[in-house]
């Protein structure tokens, strides 16, 4: 069983450790887990709450995938919210992530 909608700290909405998070599905029996955190740009009356450091995020993850690899499968994913005047900019941002969301639902 995967885990494939989790918020981590990166998240304007969670304050979770994404190791905590590996390790409780870990321990739970879960093959894999994938964190979704959020890209809002320009959401509503929160100001910049559901931005997204978007590089801290990836190197993050990418950090976390090959520590534990052994034990657990960690996708690097990313929940975009799209409103019209906001789609070039949120494109520019998570293109070269595309692939690798790809690839992720191809091993899953
Ligand atoms: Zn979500």
């Amino acid at each position: 069983m995967y885990d494939c909608h989790v918020h981590s700290s990166f998240s304007g909405d969670s304050n979770m450790d994404p190791e905590i998070a590996i390790n409780t599905a870990a321990k739970f029996g879960l093959k894999g887990i994938s964190f979704t955190d959020h890209l809002d740009i320009d959401y509503p009356n929160y100001d910049d709450v559901f931005m997204i450091d978007f590089d801290k995020y990836s190197e993050a993850m990418d950090r976390l995938k090959r520590d534990y690899s052994s034990k657990i499968k960690v996708f690097k994913g990313i929940e975009v919210g799209i409103q019209p005047h906001v789609i070039d900019e949120s494109n520019d941002i998570v293109k070269n992530m595309i692939s690798i969301l790809l690839l992720a639902q191809f091993i899953l």
